[in-house]
């Protein structure tokens, strides 16, 4: 049988059309039209003033907190079950990452543990919209604004999903995105950062093009990066987003398959959704509560099976570079979500009957 991958990018006869575009343009580096194009219709899309392209979500990360002031011996509150890259760049700018748990109700940072986390040196909340899940933002921004705070929303998970009728990457005051091979578009490797202020975007721009002043040539206020995208890679980039509300159709589709099949059985969970959010499915994640079989049994059958699946993240404040910031607290939900968590083939490309047949093999073992 052949192998069934658990995310696979999908690259089509438009991506081809506008990457040959690029280039034979010969504008091959990080300036030129798809780049400009890319920008426009992100921000355009999300209802946002400005999108800058970055070289990946990490890098966006990066600029978002150095755009945010935060300086070392600052904290950052974001929530323990997200992505290493999280945490990581908030190490890169010298601060603290203050971890909190996560709610049952969208598997996101919990807004009450938000406000007790809270000390005289947090500078920011970073919002992680952890797969296709958005978070609690009204409350989170409502925090942020009475706490005199900074919000960053990490959207790498979660393009075009929905909180309050309002797409997500439209209420931090500046946004990430990745367009990583596996994210719902992709450039290959790379990110944007959002914002409605133009001194952040000047700040961002300024930090991802090596500190280099825009008017005055080889002249660096700063000690900058290079963090920009190609112009090949927004070519990508562009005919993706051109195609983003088709691809979360199918994603939408492919995850009623699943819950079709595994309704009714209590050894399978499905992903929260709260009044009000529109969550999209970068990922068809379950929770499996199996007595038979274990998550991680279960993955090890299928893998046999040549069906690849992935485990939910480990939770940050367990990792080695991390769990020196963490003192006499608790995470009980994000540990018992994280073990039980698994998520299944999520390929735009697979047909039904693909879907089908892994979710019949899920169901046959536990
Ligand atoms: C993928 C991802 C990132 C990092 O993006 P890269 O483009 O791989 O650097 C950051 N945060 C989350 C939640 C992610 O899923």
């Amino acid at each position: 049988m052949q192998k069934i991958f658990v995310a696979e990018p999908t690259i089509g006869k438009k991506e081809l059309k506008y990457v040959i575009q690029a280039v034979k343009s010969s504008w091959v580096s990080s300036k030129g039209e798809f780049i400009r194009k890319f920008e426009e219709k992100l921000a355009k899309f999300h209802g946002v003033k400005y999108a800058t392209t970055t070289s990946n979500g990490t890098s966006a990360l990066h600029l978002a907190l150095i755009a945010a002031g935060v300086k070392p011996g600052d904290e950052v509150i974001l929530p323990t079950l997200t992505f290493a890259a999280c945490a990581s760049t908030i190490l890169h700018v010298g601060a603290s990452p203050i971890f909190v748990d996560i709610s049952e109700d969208d598997w996101n940072i919990d807004p009450k543990k938000i406000e007790r986390a809270i000390t005289p040196k947090t500078r920011v909340i970073m919002a992680v919209h952890l797969y296709g899940h958005p978070c609690k933002m009204e409350i989170i921004k409502d925090i942020a604004k009475r706490r005199n705070l900074f919000v960053i929303e990490d959207c790498a998970e979660a393009h075009g999903a929905k909180e309050n009728g309002k797409l997500i990457g439209s209420f931090g005051d500046v946004s990430c995105f990745s367009f990583f091979g596996n994210k719902i578009i992709t450039t290959g490797e790379g990110g944007a950062c959002f914002t409605n202020d133009v001194e952040i975007l000047e700040t961002i721009d300024l930090y991802k093009n090596h500190g280099a002043d825009k008017k005055n040539r080889y002249f660096h206020p700063v000690a900058g990066y290079n963090y920009r995208l190609t112009n090949l890679q927004a070519a990508l980039g562009l005919a993706q987003l051109e195609q983003l509300q088709k691809f979360l159709k199918i994603r939408a589709k492919h995850e009623n398959l699943y819950r079709k099949i595994f309704k009714g059985n209590p050894a399978i969970k499905f992903s929260p959704k709260r009044n009000k959010s529109n969550p999209v499915f970068w990922m068809h994640s379950f929770l499996i509560e199996s007595k038979k079989i274990s998550r991680d049994g279960l993955m090890e059958k299928l893998f046999q099976d040549g069906i690849e699946t992935r485990p939910f993240f480990i939770p940050l404040h367990t990792q080695l570079p991390f769990k020196k910031f963490v003192s006499g607290k608790s995470f009980p939900v994000a540990e018992k979500i994280a073990k039980r968590g698994i998520q299944l083939p999520s390929s735009v490309n697979l047909a039904d009957k693909e879907i089908i047949m892994v979710a019949k093999k899920v169901l046959s073992y536990v």
